[in-house]
């Protein structure tokens, strides 16, 4: 059983600070688990939810300052529930065994690995990415004294995964001892549920409760999965108490996403910032920049022909330009408007699309693969009508200006989480699959026929 007498100490103080009143209602009731020394976390018990809010509201600060005082460090405070029906906050098993603490490495990177391209000084501010980007600029600097939780959300490829790459590098430059974790919610997930199936709970539960900073990108999987959002409002819980710093990503703000209230509550009290599409300036700057890098030279000219090809996506702009240097590469040409023009001559621009709509894109899916326009909606998954339905949200998502919750509803009432589900997996099958993408962009031409 871990010393807990650090508690004890800390109650004389604190009963100096009060009134009696207060503390005999309060911390009569408070029961001292365990102090990890390693982590420095001390964790209670209160006997329900109320005790446990008032607690943290009323009291945390002189709770931690008493800590403070006594182990001449900061110390964590972590408030469990004993009522049964609270799911815990730590395994049950905490009680008879200590919690098994991973021991780190400095800077070890936990969960998906960090691009080293991906910085604070290639990523380019403009107004619609200003307030994000001093966010986590912030954060970098002082994570989880400014500002905490930290929740940015956006459109596609408007550089939310970039910010969290930079905060990540810039982290472990300055101080590589903190220990970071960045996954995507859906690596979290895939973790989660290998770790339930192999009966190693508590070790995925100890891999992302004790980092200093946990980044969480794309969050808007976490819909429809509840088991996925109690076990990471836990995690939430477990690190926000022990003032450690906590970033999500989202394709859209906390309210508008489908998750449980109390953990879009954790998200709303702390600082939302959303990214905007950029401006022809921004996008220009950001071509630049990216030129730059490459190590190539574009004219004003190039760069507005082909910042005007897309007003959104900083992602397909810079595929853009890849695909341009490799043109001239291979034909050993130099980069002129007319090398441009020709290596986009496919690319329409993105203002100037006309709207396709849903239904002719559902009626060009289902002709192409030779479907029933049923098989759009039903709720059999039986191949290949589920995956022509993937194809048809992608290109639903990706032509038309509808959210994804409607999207969602016009086949056959799905949730927001299986289209981008169908999204992200149609997109990754194109990056390799080219018989794929000829069979989009077919499609596409069919339903623009139609
Ligand atoms: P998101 O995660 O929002 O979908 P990403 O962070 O993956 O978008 O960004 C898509 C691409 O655009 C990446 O290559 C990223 O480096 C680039 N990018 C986005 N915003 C900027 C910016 N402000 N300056 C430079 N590059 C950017
Ligand atoms: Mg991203």
């Amino acid at each position: 059983m871990a010393d807990v007498s650090l508690w004890n100490t800390a109650l004389e103080i604190i009963k100096t600070k009060i009134t009696k009143q207060s503390f005999d209602t309060w911390f009569s009731t408070i029961k001292p688990l365990s102090y990890d020394l390693n982590s420095s976390i001390l964790t209670v018990e209160v006997p329900n939810k109320f005790s446990k809010d008032w607690i943290e509201n009323s009291h945390k600060t002189l709770i931690l300052e008493s800590l403070k005082m006594i182990e001449n460090k900061d110390v964590a405070f972590n408030v469990l529930v004993s009522d049964a029906k609270q799911p815990p906050l730590i395994p049950e098993s905490s009680n008879t065994q200590p919690i098994r603490e991973t021991k780190f490495n400095a800077s070890t990177i936990i969960g998906l690995s960090l691009d080293p391209k991906l910085i604070f000084d290639n990523f380019i501010v403009g107004d619609s990415n200003r307030f994000a980007h001093g966010a986590c600029v912030a954060v970098s600097e002082a994570p989880a004294k400014s500002y905490n939780p930290v929740f940015i959300y956006g459109g596609v490829g408007l550089g939310k995964t970039h910010l969290l790459h930079a905060i990540g590098n810039a982290i472990r430059k300055s101080d590589p001892s903190l220990k970071i974790a960045y996954l995507t919610s859906e690596q979290f997930l895939n973790e989660m549920v290998a770790a339930i199936t192999s009966g190693k709970i508590n070790d995925f539960r100890n891999k992302y409760r004790y980092v200093d900073l946990l980044m969480i990108d794309d969050i808007q999987f976490l819909q429809g999965k509840e088991g996925m959002q109690e076990e990471f409002f836990h995690t939430f819980n477990v690190l926000y108490s022990a003032n450690r710093q906590i970033l999500a990503t989202s394709d859209s703000k906390p309210q508008e996403l489908k998750i449980e209230e109390r953990l879009k509550s954790r998200f709303e009290m702390g600082l939302i910032a959303d990214i905007g599409s950029p401006s022809l300036e921004l996008r220009v700057a950001i071509l630049k920049k990216k030129a730059e890098t490459e190590k190539v030279y574009l004219s004003d000219e190039i760069c507005l022909y082909i910042s005007n090809m897309e007003q959104h996506d900083i992602r397909k702009l810079g595929g853009y330009l890849t695909k341009i240097i490799a043109y001239s590469s291979i034909t050993k040409s130099k980069i002129s408007l007319d090398l441009v023009k020709e290596c986009l001559k496919d690319v329409t621009p993105s203002a100037l699309e006309r709207k396709i709509t849903i239904e002719e894109l559902k009626e060009a899916v289902v002709k192409y693969y030779k479907l029933k326009p049923s098989d759009m909606v039903t709720k059999k998954r039986t191949q290949p009508a589920a995956f022509a339905r993937q194809v048809a949200m992608y290109l639903t998502r990706e032509l038309t200006d509808m959210s994804l919750p409607e999207i969602g509803q016009n086949f056959g009432g799905r949730d927001h989480s299986t289209v981008i589900h169908a999204y992200d997996t149609i997109a990754a099958k194109i990056q390799t699959d080219l018989v794929l993408s000829q069979e989009l962009k077919e499609i596409q031409d069919l339903a623009k026929q139609l």
